[in-house]
């Protein structure tokens, strides 16, 4: 007795060290869902019909179902061997050209109208005993219940003769909901399942692995890792949503946001970005997560990954980035030019942990990046123009410059000035970005200072940029870079403005020098690369140099 209570005791104890143990350490994020809902085709860009194919071929198919509340799958017990299936939305289809679109002008035409008994079951399995009874039978989910169907006419009329003539009694004719989705075997017209559950409940169609692995499936020319699911938004046609494991989605985006050869730590801090992005972006898109575009992140399935980018995720595998126990949004672009910017320079709001950064590391490959330096030049017409195009109701722009800097150099401001003396200013990074339709806000307008004057030929225009110029004094040469107002004269004995620094005087062109490629704000993936390229420095490096104050947790 005594000893069964020691030990009760000791049991005890322990669970309480244990708990002492393990409380104090700050749990790591736990996203909402384990999985990511990403659109692939929706709104203008949804499609009547949908192809799916397995990878491998071998024949294991798929199941269908509906996703739980906890973004679970929830069979409906069909499934199929078929290997390639399509989804169409329910009305005449016709199979062209490798896809299914309405119509019923073709060889292999899928009618909307179907013979139903009125007898129903609870289970697929009963139903499908029966469908398969009759010739063109097949199984129709409707709100819980299985139907049997049969056949699929082109008109009302249609089957209801063909419900006479084969004879059928205790049944009619019916053609599917707004929400219903067809699965076919795909280049045929052979019915595999109906589904209807109500607007927003759409098919999920989960693929069925041949040898234990992680099947991927093949939509319109990408593979993809986990389910699908097919929606009619508003009765209109499939909305197809890929519902991915949130790593396997990251998988997807590092190697279309980044170049696969790119230095693993880069990569990774990729890929807590990109994670950290999904789990902060839930719904974002209504019924589904994330888009598959710039919009969001670019997501392609599997097609681009390598071993080295799916190890940046593995070995990242559910980090986030935090800021005072939330997630920190990990805004990145192509490149910064020099100096990332605070998020309330660039954009509306002011984010603690997107501060602006001189960026001594991105300068440090600036050989390596396309377009690095950029010029974009427009005539005062031009100008004119972006600004009309935009609402603006001005004369002739006359002048235009930079009228604010941030303390680390980005462009806050620009003024222009019309013919007739009205100004017309603009503010905050992307505004600008946008309205002069430039790579980044780290630019100057007509400053010819620094490494490069204006050559001005004998007809006094100005030519090409020459590297080195020189006054001639009584007593000395002396260089003429860096000064304020240096005029020349030209081969009609006319005084022409070589360097000018108030950019407020009236100009027939201007031209915007800059570097950079992006919004600024937070990662520079160049900076990224060059850090964990010529620095040997870790991705925790790179995201605590980029994002102000955040841990990875
Ligand atoms: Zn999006």
């Amino acid at each position: 007795m005594k000893n069964k209570a020691i030990t009760r005791a000791l049991c005890l104890f322990l669970i309480i060290l244990s708990l002492f143990a393990f409380a104090p350490r700050s749990a790591a994020y736990q996203p909402a869902y384990s999985n990511v809902i990403v659109g692939l085709f929706y709104g203008a860009n949804a499609l009547p019909g949908a192809n799916l194919q397995n990878v491998t071929g071998c024949g294991a198919g798929y199941e269908f179902g509906m996703l739980d509340s906890g973004r679970q799958f929830v069979p409906i017990g069909a499934s199929t061997t078929e290997t390639k299936i399509s989804m169409l939305r329910d009305r005449n289809m016709v199979y062209k050209d490798g896809q299914y679109v309405a119509g019923t002008d073709g060889s292999v035409v899928v009618g909307c109208f179907h013979i139903q008994l009125n007898t129903y079951y609870s289970t697929y399995a009963e139903a499908e005993a029966q469908a398969q009874l009759y010739s063109g039978g097949f199984v129709k989910y409707s709100f819980g219940k299985y139907y049997v169907c049969v056949g699929e006419y082109l008109s009302q009329a249609e089957a209801n003769n063909a419900l006479v003539s084969r004879g059928f009694v205790d049944a009619s004719v019916t053609s599917g909901t707004t929400d219903t989705v067809v699965v076919v075997v795909t280049g045929t017209d052979r019915i595999l399942l109906e589904y209807e559950n109500g607007s927003g409940s759409g098919l999920v169609v989960r693929p069925i692995s041949h040898d234990g692995t992680k099947p991927q499936t093949w939509f319109r020319g990408f593979r993809y890792y986990g389910m699908f699911q097919y929606i009619r938004v508003g009765g209109g046609d499939l909305t197809v949503l890929n519902i991915v494991d949130i790593e396997d989605y990251v998988k997807g985006v590092i190697p279309y946001e980044m170049a696969n050869s790119w230095p693993i730590e880069a990569l990774k801090a990729q890929a807590v970005c990109a994670r950290t992005y999904v789990a902060a972006f839930r719904g974002k898109h209504g019924i589904f997560d994330v888009c598959n575009t710039e919009d969001c992140q670019v997501y392609r399935g599997t097609g681009s990954a390598n071993a080295v980018t799916d190890c940046a995720v593995d070995e990242t595998a559910g980090q986030y980035m935090m800021y005072n126990g939330s997630l920190a949004i990990a805004y990145y672009s192509s490149s910064n030019g020099g100096a990332s910017e605070n998020s309330e320079n660039v954009w509306p709001n002011s984010v603690p942990y997107l501060r602006g950064k001189i960026d001594p590391y991105e300068a440090a490959v600036a050989d390596l990046i396309p377009n690095y330096y950029w010029t974009v030049t427009y005539t005062r017409e031009e100008i004119t123009q972006r600004l009309r195009t935009r609402g603006y109701n001005c004369g002739t722009i006359v002048s235009m410059a930079v009228t604010e800097t941030t303390p680390t150099g980005n462009v806050y401001k620009i003024t222009l000035k019309d013919e007739n003396g009205r100004t017309f200013t603009f503010t905050k990074g992307e505004n600008i970005r946008f309205l002069l339709g430039v790579r980044s806000i780290r630019f100057t307008i007509n400053d010819f200072t620094g490494d490069e004057v204006v050559y001005v030929d004998e007809g006094g225009t100005l030519g090409s940029l020459i590297a080195r110029a020189y006054a001639i004094g009584k007593d000395l040469i002396a260089s003429i870079l860096g000064r304020n107002d240096v005029y020349a004269i030209n081969g009609k004995g006319e005084k022409v403005i070589v360097l000018k620094e108030d950019n407020d005087e009236p100009s027939d062109l201007f031209v915007i020098k800059g570097s950079g490629y992006g919004h600024n704000v937070g990662m520079s993936q160049w900076g990224a690369y060059s850090m964990a390229l010529k620095y040997n420095m870790t991705y925790r490096d790179i995201l605590t140099f980029y994002f102000t104050g955040v841990t990875i947790e």
